[in-house]
């Protein structure tokens, strides 16, 4: 029997998910969503020179010799505030007082701030001069009228938001996000509004999966549970087959009662490969529908169907949502421990990350059954182990994943950190 690489079967479905089509929404719902057009600046920010600071607006000449036993004396002849634009040019002698984001009057060219001075009166006294053109934010410095500031493809981080804010973006085209439908499959499994029954499993996965689209930003549909009944199995699958994904978990493997794969072919899904050479997660199916819906067959063990929507539905989704980085970011570690393992299978540990100077030690999360949610539940990445690794010892340089946060960061390695 053929299995695919972990690889292989990431390019096979990665070649049938098609970026959504552009949407408009509101500033404050395009968080975390892909930009379809690049933006251009509207205005120049900020719009004048402004002072950085509170303090005072001088020539530079009058005060390049200020000292504090020797402070340069100046009068003070105009009072700008935020927001008011100055009309007086300060001459030889003179300072204008100003304040954080007012324009810089005429005749100046550098501002002290208030902490370095003294007033009296009329007069300010200044007893160490900053550098000449200090505490001066020139025109344009954050935003140049026409430039393009953002562009296609970027990602919706909070600091984007800002910057759409600064632009008058009310509304932001973005890519739309795929629908998605999860459904569980097993009769031993137990809805979260059932009555306890010691005898079932409660259903852990339309909910882990539920909660891993929402990182995304996904709101995804539960259909809930179905039996182990081709009959009832077929009508949930028809029903999820109106989104774009349709994520099903359990009953896919080779169980006599395994119904998942030989019914979603009888309703006309293409499958295009069910095992993959991992552990977790095997076994794990992915087909499409002629109307274009990706179809996942996640293993029914808690542990293996995040991993795979790890590993194989978020970069789908995110191609979907017009990412160009569809992989988590991965960093360089040590190992802790020593790891055995079997070759053959590319295994995704679930590890804690320790700092120890300049480099992250990593520890696996404990017991690595598939059925032991704890170790995901605690894991802060997953340790690649290759394919054809055997065993690793403590203190080889390994490849996480790192799971923690939103996915704004890019995949690069960016190797062990440093200071
Ligand atoms: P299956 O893939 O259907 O053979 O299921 C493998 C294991 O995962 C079995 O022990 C199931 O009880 C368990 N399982 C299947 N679906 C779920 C679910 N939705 N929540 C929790 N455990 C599940
Ligand atoms: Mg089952």
């Amino acid at each position: 029997m053929h299995y695919l690489s972990v690889e292989a079967a990431q390019q096979t479905i990665l070649q049938h998910m098609q970026t959504k089509k552009a949407i408009c929404v509101p500033l404050h719902k395009s968080l975390g969503r892909v930009l379809a057009k690049d933006v251009l600046a509207n205005r120049n920010h900020p719009p004048y020179d402004v002072s950085a600071m509170d303090g005072y607006a001088v020539r530079f000449a009058d005060i390049a010799d200020a000292t504090k036993d020797a402070p340069a004396r100046l009068h003070v002849v105009d009072d700008i505030r935020a927001g008011q634009m100055p009309h007086i040019k300060i001459l030889q002698g003179r300072a204008a007082r100003i304040m954080t984001g007012a324009a810089t009057p005429a005749g100046i060219d550098t501002v002290v701030r208030v902490e370095d001075t003294a007033h009296d009166g009329d007069h300010v006294f200044i007893h160490r001069p900053p550098k000449q053109g200090a505490n001066i934010r020139p025109l344009g410095e954050n935003l140049r009228n026409g430039m393009t500031v953002l562009f296609k493809g970027d990602v919706i981080t909070p600091g984007v938001l800002a910057i759409l804010a600064m632009v008058k973006q009310k509304e932001v085209d973005v890519y739309g996000l795929p629908s998605v439908a999860i459904l569980s499959t097993g009769d031993e499994l137990e809805g979260l509004d059932d009555p306890l029954d010691e005898h079932k499993i409660p259903d852990a996965n339309s909910h882990a999966l539920y909660a891993q689209c929402l990182s995304l930003g996904i709101h995804a549909t539960l259909l809930g549970i179905a039996h182990d009944n081709p009959i009832e199995l077929r009508a949930k699958l028809v029903e999820g087959l109106n989104h774009d994904v349709l994520l099903a978990s359990g009953g896919v493997s080779v169980g006599h009662h395994d119904f998942v794969r030989p019914t979603l072919e009888a309703l006309g899904i293409t499958m295009h490969f069910w095992r993959v050479a991992m552990r977790p997660g095997h076994p794990f199916a992915f087909g499409t529908s002629q109307q274009g819906t990706a179809v996942f067959g996640l293993p029914g063990n808690p542990v293996s169907s995040m991993v795979c929507f790890e590993q194989f539905v978020a970069p789908a989704c995110k191609a979907a949502m017009g990412h160009k980085q569809l992989f988590r970011r991965t960093i360089k570690a040590r190992l802790g421990h020593g790891i055995q393992d079997r070759e053959g299978r590319t295994h995704f540990v679930r590890v804690t990350l320790v700092r120890d100077k300049k480099e992250y030690i990593a520890f696996s999360t404990g017991t690595q059954g598939s059925g032991v949610l704890m170790s995901m539940a605690v894991a802060e990445g997953f340790l690649v182990v290759p394919m054809n690794t055997a065993h690793l010892n403590k203190g080889d340089a390994v490849t996480i994943q790192l799971l923690q946060g939103m996915d704004f960061q890019s995949d690069a390695d960016i190797g062990s950190i440093n200071e």
